[in-house]
């Protein structure tokens, strides 16, 4: 039977570990803060802004909450970001996408300071990841890899496949993974054989954004399978890329929808915003 690798419970352990190092912190008189700059009123976006203000709450990180109406103009946004920038007491900057059309999101990424990028979206933090160099990771993947780890899943030398190559998951999963020695494919949709090179996969990492798309057609017997995907069906429940209940007696271990990669993302995030303090003070 599959071992379900439980998200809930190894953020909850991140969590609880940063609120101990941010009560730490606070003791000498640091305070890690974090801006969170929401434009309009997009009801999963204002559900997203409250869980990171309910986590930081937690943990003990201030959050400043900029809730800007859906007219704010880029000019508007951009004025904000440099003033926040160059705001001592301000360590994360997170503006919460996707922005309003009429609003460029890659002038917005790029006019975050790359050291208080706590997204990672930052063109300086991904080159960084690329080249191994201290800066902030992509909160999704970082999380995943988290996930790998703490559940004593080894990666070193393994067969990796990732499926999806958004700047947001699947690029820098694929950069982590071979990080840590894998032997990583990235698949997209354009790749001929999906089936046949999921096969080869010790680990895949489905991340295409499509309801119970891999089913056991996709799997190796014995492969850890980490599902990206978060979709609602019409009776309000989740379900992610993966047809759990198909697989299940096929791989080894796997996330499930809810309660896997989705807590990690948040717990990861919360992680960047101390690591910001520490990036911080050896730049300064
Ligand atoms: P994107 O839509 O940005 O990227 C999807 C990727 O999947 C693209 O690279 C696309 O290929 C590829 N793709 C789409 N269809 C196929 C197919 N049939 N076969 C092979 N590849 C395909 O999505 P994201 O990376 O932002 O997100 C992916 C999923 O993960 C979504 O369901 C999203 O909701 C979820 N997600 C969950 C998070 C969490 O915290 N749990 C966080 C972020 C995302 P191509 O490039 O060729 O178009």
């Amino acid at each position: 039977m599959a071992f379900l690798i439980d998200g809930k419970k190894i953020s909850s352990q991140i969590k609880d570990e940063l609120k101990n190092e941010v009560a730490e912190m606070k003791k000498k008189g640091t305070e890690v803060t974090l801006a969170v700059i929401q434009v309009g009123n997009d009801p999963a976006s204002s559900v997203y802004v409250g869980n990171k203000k309910k986590a930081c709450a937690y943990i003990g990180i201030r959050s400043l909450a900029y809730e800007l109406p859906e007219s704010t103009t880029e000019m508007e946004l951009l004025t904000l970001i440099d003033k926040l920038n160059n705001r001592k007491d301000v360590n994360g900057i997170l503006v919460q996408l996707p922005v309003p059309a009429h609003i460029n999101e890659k002038h917005i990424i790029e006019a975050i300071h790359p050291l208080k990028d706590v997204d990672g979206f930052h063109p300086r933090n991904v080159g960084a990841l690329v080249t191994g160099e201290d800066g902030f990771v992509s909160c999704t993947p970082a999380g995943i890899i988290q996930l790998l780890k703490r559940s004593n899943i080894d990666i070193d030398g393994k067969e990796c496949v990732v499926v999806g190559r958004s700047n947001i998951v699947g690029k820098p999963m694929a950069i982590l993974l071979l990080r840590e020695n894998a032997t990583v494919t990235i698949c997209h949709s354009h790749t001929k054989d999906l089936k046949e090179v999921c096969k080869r996969a010790d680990i895949l990492v489905a991340a295409i954004g499509k309801p119970k798309f891999f089913n056991r057609e996709y799997i190796k017997e014995g492969a850890v399978v980490i599902d990206v995907g978060i979709h609602r069906n019409e009776q309000n429940k989740l379900c992610g890329d993966v047809d759990r209940d198909d697989v299940m007696d096929l791989v080894s271990a796997i996330t499930p929808v809810p309660g896997g990669v989705g807590p990690m993302t948040i717990a990861m995030l919360m992680y960047n915003c101390v690591e910001a303090v520490r990036l911080q003070k050896t730049e300064r």
